[in-house]
């Protein structure tokens, strides 16, 4: 009964091998769900009580309750994973094999990719302006690990990867094999000619399956973050009536910093927070006083205790699997928590009648950061991180707890 719950999380995953992708499976839901899309609006008009805006890999989202715009509740999440991105000029010929070279995006465990049947999925963009999305799912590529015989002790001293030399896959063995751009414009039904640029990501083609003699996890490629993209949408067309208008605002590149044009370091939620304030005749000052009345929840998945490496964690504040949501602190500002926006996500939490847990990474371990430090910096809005706990973070393959993905759902539903 539970896997029919994120039916909808697992046919995300399987259509989302990059952001761009996410951000369409998204807007197509948000349209069925009678969101307007206000991405080519000059004004956001004020009937658009649920609407929406995109940009490349990254998307707004809103629904306006309340009469009058006095404060919002805002979810954050990011929707890129780490991965290999296919190079310009890719084409290579190496002893019998046509291979391709590739470029690190983000901080992936670069073992989880080898020996592994890897599709091809981007965009393009065309000579007369249009971009088009591809995604073939088909096994195209694999990027071979060394046999033991050739690595005699890799076992015991550890698998080290060259970056540059070690990491393209092979996709073809013929010499009259097609050139990768021809085959990119082939994808989409174009010419050669008319491709300008490309995007191409590298996705490991096995669809996100649930796993586990009791069937309470979930397995897939990008778990890190669409776990949270999936909750945060899910919740906003879920929510109901109620004062604030809520958002969620689902951002790329933040695994690379979210230092860009659609990034959270970037102005994209700022502004259309602020049209939407105009939208609703709200004036500059009306704006600034509703940004200090709101509240930011930063929705990125947490490390779960390893059954493996229970040293890892600091064990009073190690999230468990399947145990909730975790509350993600760090006194430091790597997480944006603060002990009123901890309070929030709790009473969020006791409300839906579900579990969370806290997490704080062991003092001689530093931990990873998220969107929330960088909302909370641009906007001055108090945010609590959270996230559910799941293993094997930024591999091809990552696993998490399905009760906990439900619960996740259901606080942030209840928090906006
Ligand atoms: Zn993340």
């Amino acid at each position: 009964m539970t896997a029919q719950l994120i039916s909808g999380l697992c046919e995300q995953l399987d259509a989302s091998p990059t952001s761009f992708h996410l951000v369409d499976f998204i807007a197509k839901q948000l349209t069925a769900a009678k969101f307007l899309d206000c991405t080519d609006q000059k004004q956001i008009s004020k009937s658009a009580s649920n609407g929406f805006i995109r940009r490349a890999g990254s998307l707004i989202a809103w629904k306006t309750h309340a009469k009058h715009l006095d404060q919002f509740r805002i979810i954050g999440a990011h929707t890129d994973s780490p991965c290999l991105k296919v190079k310009p000029n890719p084409d290579e010929n190496r002893f019998g094999w046509k291979t391709l070279q590739v470029e690190i995006y983000g901080s992936p465990l670069l073992n989880s990719w080898l020996d592994r049947d890897l599709g091809i999925a981007g965009r393009v963009v065309l000579r007369d302006g249009s971009v088009r999305l591809f995604h073939d799912s088909n096994p195209l590529a694999r990027i071979s690990q060394l046999a033991i015989h050739l690595d005699r002790d890799v076992n015991e001293k550890g698998l080290v990867l060259d970056k540059h030399l070690h990491l393209s896959p092979a996709w073809a063995t013929t010499t009259n094999a097609t050139e990768f751009t021809d085959w990119v414009a082939e994808k989409i039904n174009a010419k050669t000619g008319e491709v300008i640029s490309f995007d191409a990501n590298l996705f490991d083609t096995s669809p996100a399956k649930i796993i586990g003699v009791d069937g309470s996890l979930l397995a897939s490629g990008r778990l890190d973050n669409q776990a949270s993209c999936w909750a945060a949408i899910s919740a906003l067309i879920a929510s109901q009536e109620n004062q604030a208008t809520s958002i969620v605002a689902l951002f790329d590149h933040e695994e690379v910093g979210s230092s860009s044009a659609t990034g959270a370091a970037g102005p994209f939620l700022e502004h259309t927070l602020e049209r939407l304030a105009a939208a609703n005749d709200l004036g500059r000052v009306e704006f600034l006083q509703a940004l200090s009345q709101s509240s930011c929840v930063s929705a990125d998945n947490a490390h779960a205790v390893h059954h493996n490496y229970p040293e890892r964690h600091d064990l009073a504040n190690a999230p468990v699997i399947n145990q909730g949501p975790a509350i993600k602190i760090n006194s430091n500002q790597r997480y944006a928590t603060s002990s009123t926006s901890a309070a929030l996500f709790v009473r969020a939490c006791e409300s839906a009648n579900v579990e969370y847990q806290t997490f704080v990474s062991k003092n001689n371990m530093p931990c990873g950061t998220t969107i929330g430090p960088i909302t909370a910096t641009r906007l001055g809005i108090d945010t609590v991180d959270v996230g559910i706990p799941q293993l094997s973070m930024h591999s091809a393959r990552e696993v998490c707890g399905v009760p906990d993905l439900i619960s996740m759902q259901k606080a942030l539903t209840s928090y906006l």
